[in-house]
This record gives structure tokens, sequence and C-alpha cells, in this order.
């Protein structure tokens, strides 16, 4: 496909640009991760810039992943003057370190303002490339961004620290099964993506939409999604003309844009990429979120990626599917054909079930926000407890090998699990349960709690980190074996005995999974106070340091950044709330009430014999719920005072939960009543019906 790639600096482009030398020596700092030659800096950004400039770009930004989750830039011209006007200059210099200072971005105390600089250094590993708006071209260089003392303020560092430490313990454990080809093993990652579309015009009327991302307030229509029509639907027109402009854009951006369908909930679709390694799939997948955005708005739609922005009708989340693969070609997760490569698939795999297990509560936090609190618990999402669904056959063999007597799944003879013993294992016999959140889809995980807006570099540190931290116990113990065979055998049959409690083929959305769950000692945190908490736990605290992923106060630093984003998203929520409340909705049940008032005594006036029962009935209904709605303003009022007054940030985090929120669901619940019975030509929103059936 011609267009495919177009707007990427990648490796085609530099063999073609860059001496043989050069790019001989980029290649191997890409692909083995070694330090860059800082004396091949200056030939590349003059290559670099030249293709650019070829096609049009006048600036280039140092493009970065504070933790506010989204992407930040800030743009400089190649522009330098010369005695006799200006050249296009771009040197290894500003390649490799830019310094945006960007200190107003939220740093969770790793920076005092009087050293407020900021770093961004270039990542290799993820390609340059060219965006394109209206036509202002500029070149993108994906950057890390840390702090003048060395601290990362992204999520890109991390990210990469923690693929190097899945790596390290991953080869560690390929090397004892006898394998000299691999040197690095890297985590791969395929993020589906959910999303809504709405007209723009709906959207412009709606404060909730323009401030919160979702609606804060809204009727349930007379349908919603309970036909299922929508699900896999034909595409409508001007989705599918959206949807290819997107495509072409992402394409051009190299990003390997691969199915699109209706989801669900009328008005949401989703998007799905080839995978590919996890730190340039976290790259694209923040393109993709800000293509999805930015090309809505050429159609007159605006892209929510809010992971609830409709009560009543699915939210949306991201699936993140996530294995391991080595560079001489495995995917470590694959079950293999030979016994040898099952013994070091199942281990591999009870590393997983290992570090899922042990540690659920961090893989939970990852995925807590304020607005995926909608989602996790509800029947539609997996529910807030981490389990793992492995298919009934991989289920019963880890079943055999707690028992000690594995039997092979086909033949049902006796096995070991020796590695020259095992038996093949069955190849893509695991069938699909929606419900779990962890789920083993044949040769990867696929972990769905995830939330649309997310970056997914948050969860995939936790995977790669927690996963690295198994595979390194397992390396540790193993290492030092006589007998591999023999303790390979026993080292999986105690893992298994031991974690076995997290693995769950059933329904996850039922009540009795929920008390199950319970009996077996799994955790169960429902909400994003809560889950945070995982964060700084001493265990956790312990293994990212063990792994090198965050230092004491990195860690820190993000659990203050979070909490405080849950307390600013709630506290955006209510007064958006309080404001739609007292200056439209209030005063159009007023205005409403008094037309009905109106005509009761006008129809009085003709005649005392016509009957205006139905207009007192209304006019009564409407009184009660604009008193509650009245009253449940000035409570919403008082619990945000209230918690804007406590210090003490987790503290505040609850009160916001437990007080703000609630009187929140109380005040909808008042609106929603009077958009039920006032006349349409009043209400002053756009309606559910409105906004999710008219695309
Ligand atoms: P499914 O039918 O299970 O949804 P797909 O083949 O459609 O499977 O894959 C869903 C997502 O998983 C895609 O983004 C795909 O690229 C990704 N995926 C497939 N194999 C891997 C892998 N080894 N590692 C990470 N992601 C993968
Ligand atoms: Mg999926």
């Amino acid at each position: 496909m011609e267009i495919f790639g177009k707007n990427v600096f990648n490796q085609t482009v530099m063999r073609e640009r860059l001496p043989k030398g050069v790019f001989k020596n980029l290649k191997k700092t890409i692909d083995e991760g070694l330090p860059l030659d800082p004396t091949i800096a200056d030939v590349v950004a003059t290559a670099m810039k030249e293709w650019a400039v070829e096609r049009g770009a006048t600036h280039f930004t140092h493009w970065f992943q504070p933790m506010t989750g989204i992407t930040a830039e800030k743009h400089d011209s190649f522009l330098s003057p010369t005695e006799n006007g200006a050249l296009m200059e771009f040197s290894g210099k500003e390649l490799v370190k830019g310094e945006p200072d960007a200190s107003s971005f939220p740093s969770g105390g790793l920076r005092a303002t009087f050293e407020a600089r900021g770093y961004t250094a270039w990542d290799c590993t993820s390609p340059a490339f060219l965006r394109e708006e209206a036509d202002v071209i500029t070149l993108c260089i994906p950057t890390a961004f840390c702090s003048y003392t060395g601290e990362a303020l992204d999520k890109k560092t991390p990210l990469l620290r923690s693929m190097e430490a899945l790596s390290k313990q991953a080869v560690r454990v390929l090397r004892l099964f006898g394998n000299t080809t691999a040197s690095r093993v890297t985590s791969t990652v395929g993020a589906e993506q959910e999303y809504f579309l709405v007209d723009k015009s709906f959207f412009l009327k709606r404060p909730d939409l323009m401030m919160a991302g979702r609606t804060l307030f809204g009727a349930m229509p007379s349908k919603g999604q309970e036909l299922e029509d929508h699900y896999f639907g034909t595409i409508k027109e001007r989705v599918l003309c959206y949807m290819k402009e997107v495509n072409e854009e992402l394409w051009k951006l190299g990003v390997t844009a691969k199915t699109q369908h209706n989801e669900v909930a009328p008005g949401q679709f989703e998007l799905a990429p080839i995978f590919e390694n996890t730190n340039i799939a976290t790259d694209h997948n923040q393109m993709v979120m800000d293509v999805l955005k930015r090309i809505a708005l050429r159609h007159d739609l605006v892209c929510l990626l809010h992971e609830k922005p409709f009560a009543g009708v699915n939210g949306s989340g991201k699936h993140n599917n996530w294995s391991m693969s080595s560079n001489d070609g495995q995917n470590l997760l694959e079950p293999g054909h030979t016994p040898h490569e099952n013994a070091q698939f199942l281990t591999f795999l009870m590393a997983t079930i290992k570090a899922v297990d042990t540690y659920a509560g961090l893989l939970r936090c990852s995925c807590a926000n304020a607005g995926n609190d909608h989602r996790l618990g509800a029947n539609e999402a997996p529910p807030a407890i981490i389990s793992i669904f492995l298919g009934d056959q991989l289920a019963d063999i880890l079943d055999q090998i707690v028992a000690g007597k594995a039997k092979s799944s086909s033949a049902n003879a006796d096995m070991k699990i020796g590695v020259t013993t095992l038996p093949a294992l069955p190849k893509d016999a695991t069938d699909r349960n929606r419900t779990s959140p962890f789920a083993f889809t044949g040769n990867k995980f696929e972990f769905r709690m995830l939330g649309s807006s997310f970056s997914i570099s948050g969860p995939n540190i936790i995977i790669n980190t927690i996963i690295a931290d198994a595979l390194r116990e397992f390396a540790d113990k193993l290492e030092k074996s006589k007998n591999f065979s023999a303790d390979l055998e026993k080292l999986l049959k105690e893992t298994a005995k031991k974690h076995n409690r997290v693995v769950f083929n059933g329904n996850n959305y039922s009540d009795e999974w929920v008390k199950e769950a319970k009996k077996r000692g799994l955790l169960n945190i429902p909400n994003t106070p809560k889950a945070l908490k995982e964060l700084v736990s001493k265990e956790s605290v312990e293994l990212f340091i063990k792994h090198n992923v965050f230092n004491e106060k990195e860690i820190h630093s993000r659990y203050e950044i979070m909490v405080e984003q849950y307390v600013k998203t709630l506290n955006i929520e209510a007064l958006t709330m309080i404001d739609m409340a007292n200056h439209s909705i209030i005063p159009t049940a007023i205005e409403y009430a008094t037309t009905v008032a109106s005509s009761i005594s006008a129809v009085a006036a003709v005649s005392s014999k016509l009957n205006v029962s139905t207009q007192k009935e209304l006019l009564e209904e409407l009184s009660t719920k604009l008193a509650s709605a009245s009253s449940n303003v000035k409570a919403l009022e008082k619990a945000l005072e209230s918690a804007l007054n406590i210090a003490d940030i987790e503290k505040q985090a609850a009160a916001f939960r437990e007080k703000v929120f609630t009187k929140m669901l109380d005040l909808r619940a008042d609106s929603d009543a009077l958009e039920k019975i006032i006349a349409a030509k009043y209400w002053p929103l756009p309606t559910y019906g409105e906004m999710l059936f008219i695309l």
C-alpha cells in the first residue's frame, strides 16, 4: 500500500538517506537497545530534517508523554538566520535533547519550581513522524521527559525501563531451556480502542460533554442497546466516511489500523490495530486517540473517549492484548508443537498466573480513574476483581499439575511436566469468555479493564514489571538446579497450587463469583481512591525499585498525581452540574411550571366546568421534583465545599467519592425525572435519543 508509513521516518527511509555505517549503527541501537552513539546524531538529524523539509515541514517538536496521560509538544522552527537570509537547520544536539521547561505539568513534587527545568531525550526506538494538520506539517520526534535531577516525569521512561526488566528476566529463563539465540525479549501489545461519536451540534449544546467529556444529566430514551441491533451492524455512511479518513491518516503515520466495527451501544465504535512492540504500540495508541478526535471535527462529529459518556448504555474500554516475543522469533505465550516447547510455554504461562495473582491489586490500580469507576464492576466491563480465564483445557492441565498427575489433554495418557515428556497442548482451544478481566486467547493475554481514555503505558508498565518479577523468581531458583526437569516440575506444581485461585473460567458478571472470589481471598477494590493506594504499598514500592522501573520518589509522585486527577475530575463534574442545574435545568422547570399554572387559570377563566386535573397533576409533580432538585443542588454545593476544605489529599479523594459523588447522583435523578415530564420544546439540552441515534 502506497500511503502506509508515508509520514514516518522509518527504517526504509533511513536506509535510503543515511550513510551505510550510520544506518547500521542506529539500527543496532534500535534493535538491541544499546546506548545511542552520540557521533551519529548530527548526520541523522540532517537527514531527518531534509526529509521533513522536502515534505513541507517548517517546524519540529519533541513529542512527549507527561503524566497527564496525553501527549505534549512545543514547536521550534528549523529556521536559522544567516548574514544574507536564513537557512533551515537541525543539529544532532537538537534531535537528541530538548529543554521544553514545561514546568506546569503535574510532577507530583518531583520538581521544585526553583529547579523546574525539564528535559526531553530522543527515543530512537520509536520512529519520528510528520503530522499534517490542514497544510501545517510538523516533524514529531518521540522523546522521554525527565527532570533536571534525572527523575522520569513521563509515561514513556518507566515503560521503557519495564520492558528492559522483562527482557532481562525472560532471557534468563530462556537460557535455562537451552536457548542461546535470543538476546532480547520484547513485550507486544495490540490495543483495541472503543469510542463514541456524537453530532457536533449536540455536543456544543451540552456543557457537560464539553467540560467533563460525559453527560452528567440525561433521561434514558425509549430505546437503548437492548435490541443489540447496533453491535456489528452495518456501519452508517457518514461514519464509514469518517473511518476511511481515520484509517488513511493512521496508515500514513505507520499505524496498522486493521479492524473497525460498530460496538454494543448506539453511537459506539471500535478500532483495532495489529500488535507491535509495547513502546511503539503505546505511542501509536496516543496517535490513534488524537486522529480519532481530529478527524471527527472534519465530519461535524465529536469523538468521545470518555469511559462512560452515557449512563444506561455501555461505556468504552480498551482491550490490551499482551504477549512476549523473543528476537529469535518466538511468541513465548504460544503453545508449541513439542514437549520441550510446551514446558517452556507452561513456564511463561505460570509466571503470568503467579504475577497476576500476587499483584492483582496493582493491576486493578493500573485501571483506576474517575471515568472507569462507572464501568468496572458494572455488568458491561470486567468486575473490579482480577481473575484469569484460561479456557477449560488449559485450566484442566493446571488442575492436573496441582494434583501431580498430569494427563495429556488429548490422549488422556499420564504425563510428566519434565521438559522432554510434555505432550502437545491444544492449540487455539480456548473459547471466548467476554466477562474475564484477564483472558488467555490462544497465544496472548487480553487485559480488558483499561478505560478508553487511558494511556496504555500505565497498565503495561505494571504487566511487564510483575511478570518480570515472577520470571526472576523462577530463574533464581532454577539457575541453581542440578536436575532441571525435576526441579521445573516441582516449581510449576508449587506455583500452580499456590496461584490456581486466580483462575476462573465462569461468568465474571455473576453475584456468585463475587462471593466465590471472596472465599478465595481475592481482592475486590470498588473505586479509584481505594485502588490507587495499591501503588504505594510496601510490596509495590519494593517491586518497582528492585526492577529499576520507578525509584521511591517517582512512585509517590505518580500516586499523588493520580489522586489529584481524581479529585480534579470530580470537582469539574460537580461544578458543571451545579452550573447546569442553576442556569438551565431549574430555570426551565420554573418556566414550564409557570406556563402550566397559567394554563390552569386560563382554562378556568373560560369555564369553571372545564377539567384541569391533568394540568394540576403535572404542576404538582413539577413542583415536587423542582423542590427536590433545588434542595439537592444546595446539598451538592455544600458537600463540594466541605470536600474542598479537606487538606489531606487522600481524605479529600474519599470525601469526593463518598459525599460529592452521591449528591451528584441525587441531583441527576431529579433532573432526569424533570426531563421526562417537561414539554420537549422547553427542554434546554439535546436528549439521549438525539445524541445516540442521530449520526
Ligand atoms: P481476537 O479475535 O482474540 O480479538 P485478534 O486477532 O483480532 O484476536 O486480535 C486482537 C488484537 O490482539 C489485535 O490487535 C491483534 O493484533 C492483537 N494480538 C495478536 N497477537 C498478539 C500478540 N502476540 N501480542 C500482542 N497482541 C496480539
Ligand atoms: Mg477484544
